[in-house]
């Protein structure tokens, strides 16, 4: 059976580039200028900023495609990303850790500093950061800036008049194949891959948002959940993930609500400090966040000043437990509120909590307008409704697949159209999906995926380890963390015979390797030592095997 969304249809997509999009209706300011050539990668390595979007549709504009990196990454996680999505210009945050990890980043690839851009004026840092200045400018010399490539423009503009912003527009479908970003994502299996995302998946589901919310069975159109001028949004979604793009950086852009972004996630204090403060209405939410807001003692008091000024709330990326969406029902009573569910393969959003509703406990809503659902047990066949199974997605906004890697495509994109998501879900009557569990590999911690198989990379380098699992386990604040079970080399296990070594000292020197290598998110939460690691006769590591041995060592704790 094929679910089809209940929500009210967009009628056309545009078929046209994401610039053409968003600025149809007003004039380009800005010059091409910079060299880039069609087809062109270009990565991203900042903290949020309003220069992210500039950054991302300046180059979107000049054909180049765009892979965002998490900022807080390591050099060798910046390296494999710049390597896998080959690209050849870096737009860089200015602050001290960007720049150290950026900088090494790029020379480890060969990126030459006239291929950097900095994402911030070092004459704006001067203004508030005196300390910084003189060493970031050291630093940065050779590089362009934002500002100054905007500058540049506007020089050129005024000597070479209009004509000069003559740019390449699409030919009719080249919206469909042409690509905008390339958004890194694990898949079902194996390292991070490029996710080839074309230019009309993001148009689709800015529109496909904007239907859905705008328009309900109970709200008149004027009542919709996005209300230009009136609205404001919070930027606190990291713009480098789809979630945070798609939805804080495009939608809320397109949709005319004012985005307040703030550069990192600081706390939530920090963060309902600022929604009271701009009298934010529009909070797109991690789980972990909400934990916070529902546990952290410096919430209570802003309690009646949040209920006061918010509009809206959407939580996903992960799941949410019924226990605490329960608790954030209990201190903000009476929002409209509710989850949502996508993928970067989906270029986010497929289902969001209907406007007009009550939140259905545990469930991540409907599907959005044009969008399609099939529950698929193992053999392949549909399930009815009420019964789990895998769900497919189909839907314009629906991405290519991965770039170079056909093999990983094919296991995900089937040639009818549809993305096989990796998740087990049950869809009831009224249409209300829910998440029931992971097929896929796929650990989430706050929200971000960590990969197992490239931890188990990562850890089969430490000096002691001859063989590794990685699997995630609930966490409450983070939702999940990773959990490796490893298999000690011989010699090790020899000393830890002969009490040479302590079994302790071993496994926090593991742990220790982990935090040097890899970003905050992916640190070990715990380590098991086995015997060997359960696998298949073909050597595929059994870890639903690990989780169940991770829920017993649990239980028995
Ligand atoms: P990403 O590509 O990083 O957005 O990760 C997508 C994955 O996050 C999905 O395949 C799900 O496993 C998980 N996910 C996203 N939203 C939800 C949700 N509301 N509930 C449960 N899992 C979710």
């Amino acid at each position: 059976m094929i679910h089809t969304s209940a929500a009210q249809p967009v009628n056309a997509f545009p078929d046209t580039d994401i610039y053409t999009f968003l600025f149809e209706h007003f004039p380009p300011q800005r010059a091409d200028h910079f060299q880039l050539d069609w087809d062109h990668r270009v990565a991203t390595f900042t903290p949020n900023s309003v220069e992210f979007p500039i950054a991302l549709w300046a180059s979107q504009r000049l054909g180049g495609v765009v892979s965002a990196a998490n900022p807080a990454f390591g050099v060798s996680e910046l390296v494999y990303q710049l390597q896998t999505a080959n690209a050849s210009v870096l737009f860089l945050g200015h602050d001290q850790a960007t720049l150290d990890v950026g900088l090494e980043a790029a020379k480890q690839v060969g990126l030459e500093k006239k291929r950097i851009v900095v994402i911030q004026d070092p004459q704006a840092v001067h203004k508030y950061s005196e300390a910084n200045y003189g060493r970031i400018q050291k630093r940065t010399q050779g590089m362009w800036t934002v500002a100054g490539l905007v500058e540049e423009g506007r020089e050129i503009l005024q000597r070479q008049g209009p004509a000069c912003l003559e740019r390449r527009r699409f030919q009719p479908g080249e919206s469909k194949s042409k690509l905008a970003l390339l958004s890194f994502s694990s898949g079902t299996t194996g390292l991070p891959k490029g996710v080839a995302i074309q230019h009309s998946a993001p148009i689709a589901n800015v529109l496909q948002l904007c239907a859905f919310n705008q328009i309900s069975s109970r709200l008149g159109e004027d009542q919709g959940r996005f209300r230009p001028g009136t609205d404001i949004a919070l930027g606190v979604l990291p713009q480098f993930h789809i979630y945070g793009l798609i939805v804080g950086v495009h939608t809320m852009f397109y949709a005319g609500v004012t985005n307040v972004i703030i550069p990192r996630f600081r706390g939530i204090e920090a963060m309902v400090k600022t929604i009271v403060k701009y009298g934010i209405s529009i909070w797109w939410l991690v789980p972990p966040q909400i934990v916070l807001l529902c546990k952290d003692p410096s919430v209570p008091p802003y309690i009646e000043q949040l209920r006061k000024v918010c509009h809206f709330v959407m939580v996903g990326a992960a799941p949410l437990s019924d226990d605490l969406s329960r608790q954030f029902m209990r201190a903000l009573p009476g929002i409209d509120w509710g989850q949502g569910y996508g993928m970067s393969e989906t270029c986010t959003v497929t289902t969001m909590h209907p406007p007009g509703m009550d939140a259905v406990l545990g469930s991540a809503g409907r599907l959005i307008s044009n969008t399609e659902a099939r529950v698929v047990d193992a053999q392949g066949k549909d399930c009815g409704f009420d019964t789990p199974g895998e769900l497919w997605i189909r839907g314009p906004q629906n991405t290519l697949g991965y770039s170079n890697n056909a093999k990983a495509t094919a296991e995900m994109f089937l040639p009818d159209g549809w993305i096989r998501t990796g998740d087990e879900v049950v869809i009831n009557r009224q249409g209300d999906v829910t998440i029931v569990d992971r097929l896929k590999e796929l650990i989430k911690v706050k929200g971000f995926q960590v990969a197992p198989a490239e931890l188990e990379g990562c850890i089969l380098n430490q000096e002691s380890v001859a063989d590794v699992g990685v699997v995630g386990v609930t966490d409450e604040d983070n939702g999940e963390c990773p959990l490796a079970f490893v298999v000690w080399k011989e010699e090790v296990r020899q000393k830890l015979q002969r009490g040479e070594v302590k079994e302790d000292d071993v496994v926090r020197q593991v742990v220790e390797f982990v935090k040097k290598e890899k970003v905050k998110y992916k640190h070990l939460g715990g380590v098991v030592v086995l015997d060997t690691i359960p696998k298949t006769a073909s050597g595929k590591i059994l870890r639903r095997n690990m989780r169940e041995m991770a829920k017993k060592l649990d239980e028995s704790v």
